[in-house]
């Protein structure tokens, strides 16, 4: 069992609220990484009691399900989102230009690479630290991360809900009546790009409807310190 796991969510609480606050006033330049999905939602309910207007940013494949924008859009509106939509420099029908209508499918590490990682890595440069909603129990890759993430030429990275478990997040969301996408009550586990995730039952990991026919469960936008 990982540091932490079976410890009340109350108590997890406690523990993430004090990590936003600690790095919302220790950051001059800091912003929220937002996929819209369950974990980052959680994350940006928190950080709001802190700072309202903290920047959001959101990656644009262009291949977002509608109901993602759906709900992006509902939740701009709803909670004031201060939010950056963050464009790749190749934009999708260029990319299907170039190589074809299914570069996620022939060739899916360098189609996130254009898409996801490239303003990824564009958008951190400008800052002195970042927030995710990344946890441990995701997915095999994501096991010995750790809350607070130091990498040589890269803004910090606070993870605040590594050590939370997926029943803390649904627990949480269903206490404290933080909206939700209603893609999970299709069947969907884990959200990222419409033409790679699939509704599934849950897997090992809670990602193995991502990218369903690969190994590799990361889109590089969280490795992209190692890149
Ligand atoms: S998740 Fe799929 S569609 Fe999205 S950028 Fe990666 S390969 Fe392309």
């Amino acid at each position: 069992m990982s540091e932490n796991e079976g410890a009340s969510l109350e108590s997890k609480l406690q523990e993430t609220r004090e990590t936003i606050s600690w790095a919302i006033n220790e950051f001059e330049k800091i912003a929220l990484a937002c996929s819209f999905g369950k974990d980052s939602v959680t994350i940006l309910s928190l950080a709001r009691e802190v700072k309202p207007d903290i920047t959001v940013f959101w990656i644009k494949t262009g291949y977002a399900f509608k109901e993602i924008v759906d709900f992006k859009d509902r939740l701009v509106k709803e909670w004031g989102l201060n939010l950056v939509e963050v464009s790749p420099r190749i934009t999708k029908e260029e990319l299907e230009e170039a190589h074809g209508k299914e570069l996620y499918k022939d060739d899916p590490k360098r189609c996130c690479e254009c898409l996801k990682v490239e303003p990824t890595r564009r958008f951190l440069s400008g800052l002195d630290a970042w927030m995710t909603g990344l946890r441990r129990d995701e997915t095999e890759h994501r096991d010995g991360l750790r809350t607070v993430e130091r990498f040589k030429g890269m803004p910090v990275k606070i993870n605040p809900i590594v050590k939370w478990t997926a029943d803390d997040v649904w627990n949480y969301i269903k206490t404290y009546n933080v909206p939700y996408n209603k893609l999970y009550d299709k069947g969907f586990v884990s959200l990222g790009c419409e033409p790679c995730t699939r509704a599934c039952s849950w897997g090992r990991f809670e990602r193995a409807g991502r990218w369903p026919d690969r190994e590799d469960k990361e889109c590089g936008m969280h490795t992209v310190e190692s890149v």
